[in-house]
Order: structure tokens, then sequence, then C-alpha cells
């Protein structure tokens, strides 16, 4: 008796429990839901049909099947399209939009703040890309950016700045992102002022000298600071600064750049400079016949990939940086200026000279995809003035270069962002994470061409117009 009673109460409870909960979940009414969508998972690399993402405020509450019932209060009917994590670009510069040299404002913090934040928004987030990282500015806009970085919103990508870009004491003036430190104690300080005023992330320059790296890398770690390196030209060297505890690094170009060094071979490749290219003193034609000099001299290939096997077993992870050389030999879905310093030295090419770099550029993309098979981190880098479109190129060439798409979509989102240290809250479809997400109308898994058409992005949990 006493038991039926017992089983009778707990029934009761039971049932009056299940009200509850059932009625709790109907009281959810989520603000926006993207129904009957393909989700690309950048964990695994794969696409997970017939799912729908449901959005509460600025994050992913829920991806649930598509016949899964919800309350909403929007709809975007997804159709079977493929949604993507919004792309992240890990390599920019504010003076690339804002002026550098002459045109640059002095300070970013003025009436035309809404204007900064609008170009940032034209160049970025319109082509899919919801989050930028900014590797060196003008100290002086630094109180500003730090604001953006702190304040995200719905209509401007997230933005991750470092102060100046750091360099040695040196005889010109520095440029613009650059700021110079005079002796090791001298980096310490700048360190921690860029720590006290909010900065994440610092970048190093090639032109810091190994006492003043060793002391901003050391300061920087005891900071708990994520350090960026554009190391380059073999000053230093890549491996001496991995050494440090350095894991990232700007430009696939370097690591052939470090290959090549100061080495003895200098002088084959400016006599082959003036034999195919007479008058002319281009920088990027430069790089790329470097590359393929590299390619071609067995003791500096090995060097080369003797690199990229250091840095894949340090765990080290690289930007691309591609679309200015894909320009170059005119392989690109448009042509982008290239940076103020080298414009003017960028000369129209006849057929020899582009046939001969077209090969070079082959070499470049063919050493970047072994790399990246042997399980070298990339992330999408454009350090362009248009890097938007830049970011979509690039994942073109790559696709050209033979990258599965999975990997494109994975090197364009969750690698950044694990390089980034926001991966908790980027990255990828995850719910918990931020709703910055792109709608493809046409799928890119089945032509990679439909990266560049109409996209529906949707930032901070709101779609952008
Ligand atoms: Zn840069």
């Amino acid at each position: 008796m006493k038991n039926i009673r017992r089983l009778q109460i707990v029934s009761v409870l039971s049932i009056i429990l299940t009200i509850i909960v059932v009625s709790c979940k109907e009281v959810v009414t989520y603000d926006l839901a993207i129904t009957d969508v393909q989700v690309f998972d950048a964990y695994t690399g794969e696409v997970n049909t017939d799912k729908t993402i449901l959005i509460s405020g600025d994050e992913i509450a829920a991806i649930i099947d598509k016949n899964d019932g919800f309350k909403t209060r929007e709809t975007i009917e997804g159709k079977g399209r493929l949604v993507s994590p919004g792309f992240i670009d890990t390599h920019i510069h504010f003076g690339d939009l804002y002026g550098d040299y002459d045109e640059a404002p002095e300070y970013l913090v003025s009436d035309s703040v809404e204007l900064y934040q609008q170009k940032l928004s034209d160049t970025f987030l319109k082509y899919g890309t919801t989050t930028v990282a900014v590797m060196g500015q003008p100290e002086k806009w630094l109180e500003e950016t730090i604001h953006w970085q702190k304040n995200a919103k719905a209509d401007m990508p997230n933005v991750l700045v470092t102060g100046g870009a750091i360099i040695s004491d040196e005889e010109r003036p520095p440029y613009g992102g650059h700021v110079e430190v005079m002796n090791p104690e001298d980096a310490r300080k700048l360190v921690r002022k860029y720590h006290e005023k909010g900065v994440k992330h610092i970048k190093l320059y090639w032109r810091l000298r190994l006492p003043e790296m060793e002391a901003a890398v050391d300061e920087a770690q005891t900071l708990g600071l994520n350090i960026f390196g554009h190391i380059d030209f073999n000053l230093v060297g890549i491996p001496a600064v991995m050494d440090l505890g350095v894991k990232h690094f700007e430009h696939v170009m370097t690591v052939s750049n470090d290959a090549f060094g100061m080495s003895q071979y200098y002088g084959q490749l400016n006599n082959l400079m003036e034999e195919h290219y007479p008058g002319i003193e281009a920088y990027f034609p430069y790089l790329l016949e470097q590359m393929q000099m590299v390619e071609d001299t067995p003791e500096l290939r090995d060097k080369r990939d003797g690199l990229i096997q250091n840095m894949i077993e340090k765990e080290a992870t690289l930007s691309t940086t591609i679309h200015l050389f894909g320009t170059v030999v005119k392989r690109t879905f448009f042509n982008s200026y290239i940076t103020n310093y080298y414009a003017d030295q960028n000369p129209d090419l006849n057929e020899a000279q582009l046939e001969r770099l077209n090969k070079a550029f082959d070499t470049f993309m063919a050493y970047i995809k072994a790399a990246h098979d042997q399980g070298l981190k990339l992330r999408i880098g454009t350090d362009c003035k248009e890097g938007g479109q830049a970011a979509l190129s690039e994942m073109l060439l790559l696709s050209e270069a033979g990258f599965p798409m999975s990997d494109i979509l994975r090197i364009a989102t969750l690698n950044g962002a694990e390089a980034l240290q926001i991966d908790a809250d980027s990255g990828s479809i995850t719910a918990g994470k931020k709703a910055d997400l792109i709608l493809f109308k046409n799928n890119p898994f089945e032509n990679s061409k439909a990266l560049l058409d109409e996209k529906t992005v949707i930032k901070s949990g709101k779609v952008y117009n």
C-alpha cells in the first residue's frame, strides 16, 4: 500500500516535471533560424545536410535537424544551401585602408570614426570576412582601435589589433605602422605598454635584431601575449625565432626567403634579373625568381623543405599572402594595386617574363601545397588593400593548386581562429560560438568559383546588408 502511494506520487511528480520541461522548451523563441541548410564542420571537414541553425542574440544557440520544431522571430530559408563560418583574415593593415605615410590621418578619433568603420565593412564584411587581425598599425590609432576590439558590432568585422610592428633602431625614419625599440629594455617596456592598453597580440618585424627580439618575446610570453612574426631574409632566421617559442609566422614566401638567406647565390640571382628583366627593379618578380632558384638549387631546396619540417614539428602556423603574387602573374580574378611602396615599380611584363614568373608562381603554390599536405597549418592572411576580395582570390588560388575545398574553408576559418586564440568563440559552426556565418548561394564544393557568387553574411547574429 505504502509502495503504491509512493509510486503514485513519483508518477504525478514526473508528469509535472515533464510539463515544466516541455513548457520551458516551448518558451524559447530564437531570434533567427536558418532552415534547411548544409553545415560545414571546420573540425572534421565534413558537410552535414538537412540542418537548421538557431541563433539567439549574437550566438549560435543550436544546430538541429531540419524537421525538428522550434520558434523563431525571423527565418532565412536555406533551401539546401551551404553555410560556413565567417572567414578570418589573420593579416591586414589599417594603413592599407586609411592611408599610409603622407595620407595617414594622425588619429582615427574624429567625426569620421563611422566612415573608417564603414570602410572596414565594405572591404571585408561584404565578402564574408567577419574577423580581421591587424598586424601592425600607427601607435596613435591604437587607442581608438582597441575600443573596436573590445566592442564587437553586427555591422563591422571583429577586429584584433597589435600596436606597431616592432623593429630595432634603424637609420631611415620608421614606416607608419612600425615602432622602433632602441635596446632590449626598451622592447620590454613597449610590450608591457601594449599589454596595459589591452593588446593581446604583438607583431615582430624582421628588422628586429636578436637581443631586442629575445627581450620582446620573453616579455610577451610572461604576460601571456600571442606573438606573430614576419621573420624574413634570414636576418635573425625563422628557426632561431621558433627556438624562442614563437609559433606564428607571416607570409608563405618567407620560408623560401629564409632558405635563400644571405647566400652565395645573390650574385647569380642579380645576374638573372638583369638578363631577363633589364631596367626593371620590381620586388615581386624578384621574389618569384628567387623562389624558383631555391627550387632549382638542391642545397637551397633541401634547406627550404627542412625548414618546413622543422615548422611542422614545432606546430608553427603560417599566413598565406598569395593573392599579391597571383596578381603579378595575372592569375587572379581581379588585379590588386600592389602596396603603394612598389606600385610605381609594378611594370608591364612581356610574354617571356610572364611565362617565367608563372612557372615560378606554380613552384610557389606547389611548395605551399606540399607543406600543407605534410601538416603545416596555414591561415589566410591577405596583407592587401582589397582584403575581402583578396581572401576569396587566395581561396581560388589554393583550389587551383589542388587544395580540397574542405581544407580551404578550414584554412579560412578555424586555422585562423586557433592561431589568434579566439577559437572558443569563432572559427566553426558550434552551439555557443558567435553567429558569424556565410550562407552561399551556390556551393563551392561543387565549383570553387561559387566562392565569388552572391552570399548572405550573418555577423553577430544579424544579416549584413
Ligand atoms: Zn603586413
